[in-house]
C-alpha cells in the first residue's frame, strides 16, 4: 500500500494558529514577541529563507525585524551588533541568518547571541541543556521533525532511528531529540559502509544530507516512516529531496514530500521559540 505523505503545511498551520492565540495572549499582557533577523551579503537563498521567516512571524502576529549588512561587514561590527541586541529588551529573539561570509567566524557569532534569545536553538549553553534533557530552546528543524512524527500517534520509545547526516544543525540534534524519547538511534554519514543494511533497519527513516535520489525504495523498510530534510534544487530549477519519492513511497507506510514538508515545520518552530523567549523574559508559564 502507498505511503501516507505528511502535509507539512497543514501541520504547520494548526500550530501556528495555536501561536496566534498564545502571541494575542501575550499581546493583552502589553508583551509584543520580537524577533530580529540578521541577514548578511546577498545570497539569494538565504534573502529568500529570510522572507520566509518574516511572513511567518506576520503570520502570528510576532514582530519582527529585519537588519542587513553588506558582505563586507567585518565580524567586530556584527558582533557589536547583536550584542546591542541583546541589551534590547524589546527583541526576545534573534537570528542571524546562515551561512555568513568566510571571513565571520560562525561559531563565534552564534555564541555571542544571548542563550535566552537564541531562537535557532544553536549556542552550545541551548546545545548542552538539551544534551543533557534541561530547559533549553531546541534548534527548529530537528525540532518541527519531532513534532511532525509525534503528530502521527505513534509510540517512538523502543523504535530503531536511523539518521543520515550529522551535521550540527540537523542530524546530531535530530538523533538526541529522539534519544530522549527513548528510541535506538543510529547515525549514518559519508564514512557509513553498506548505507543501505544499515538504513533498512529503521523503523523511522531520517535523512537529512543534500543529495538528490540518495535514498531510494532499497533503503527503506517495508512500513517504515521517512522524513525528508534534503533541499536540492534540480536544474531544471524544481526542488526535490534526497529520497526518491515516487519509489520509497511504495514501500514507506509515512514519507514527507519536499517542498511542504519539513520546511513548513522548521520556521514554525522558529515562531515556537520565539514566543518561549518572550515568555521566559517576562517570567510568564505557558498555560494549558
Ligand atoms: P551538511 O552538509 O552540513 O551535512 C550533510 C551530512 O550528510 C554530513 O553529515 C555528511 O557526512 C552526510 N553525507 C554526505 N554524503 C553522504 C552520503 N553519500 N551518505 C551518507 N551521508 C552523507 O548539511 P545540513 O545538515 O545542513 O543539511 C542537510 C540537508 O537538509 C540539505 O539539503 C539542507 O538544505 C537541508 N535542510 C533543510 C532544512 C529544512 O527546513 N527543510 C533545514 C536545514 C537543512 P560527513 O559528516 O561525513 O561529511
Amino acid at each position: 500500500m502507498a505511503a501516507q505523505i505528511i502535509n507539512g503545511v497543514e501541520l504547520a498551520s494548526a500550530k501556528r494558529a495555536q501561536l496566534a492565540k498564545e502571541v494575542e495572549e501575550l499581546k493583552n499582557l502589553g508583551i509584543e514577541p520580537g524577533l530580529t533577523v540578521i541577514l548578511v551579503g546577498d545570497d539569494p537563498a538565504s534573502h529568500s529563507y529570510v522572507k520566509g521567516k518574516q511572513k511567518a512571524c506576520a503570520e502570528v502576529g510576532i514582530r519582527s525585524t529585519l537588519l542587513t549588512f553588506p558582505a563586507t561587514i567585518t565580524e567586530s561590527m556584527l558582533l557589536e551588533q547583536i550584542d546591542q541586541l541583546n541589551r534590547d529588551e524589546t527583541v526576545h529573539g534573534i537570528l542571524v541568518q546562515l551561512p555568513l561570509p568566510n571571513h565571520i567566524d560562525e561559531l563565534k557569532v552564534i555564541e555571542a547571541i544571548a542563550p535566552e534569545k537564541d531562537v535557532d536553538g544553536f549556542h552550545p549553553i541551548n546545545v548542552g541543556r538539551m544534551m543533557v534533557g534541561q530547559k533549553a530552546f531546541l534548534p527548529c528543524t530537528p525540532y518541527g521533525i519531532l513534532f511532525m512524527v509525534q503528530s502521527l500517534g505513534i509510540d517512538i520509545a523502543g523504535k530503531h532511528v536511523v539518521v543520515v547526516g550529522r551535521s550540527n544543525i540537523v542530524g546530531k540534534p535530530v538523533g538526541q531529540l529522539f534519544l530522549r524519547e527513548h528510541a535506538t538511534v543510529t547515525y549514518c554519514h559519508s564514512k557509513t559502509k553498506d548505507l543501505a543494511a544499515i538504513t533498512h533497519q529503521a523503523d523511522i527513516l531520517i535523512v537529512a544530507v543534500g543529495k538528490a535520489n540518495l535514498i531510494g525504495a532499497e533503503h527503506v523498510k517495508e512500513g517504515a516512516i521517512v522524513i525528508d530534510v534534503g533541499v536540492n534544487r534540480l536544474e531544471n530549477g524544481k526542488l526535490c529531496g534526497d529520497v526518491r519519492f515516487d519509489e520509497v513511497k511504495e514501500v514507506a507506510s509515512y514519507l514527507t514530500p519536499v517542498p511542504k514538508g519539513v520546511g513548513p515545520m522548521t520556521i514554525t518552530m522558529l515562531l515556537h521559540n520565539t514566543v518561549e523567549a518572550a515568555r521566559n523574559a517576562h517570567h510568564i508559564n505557558k498555560r494549558g
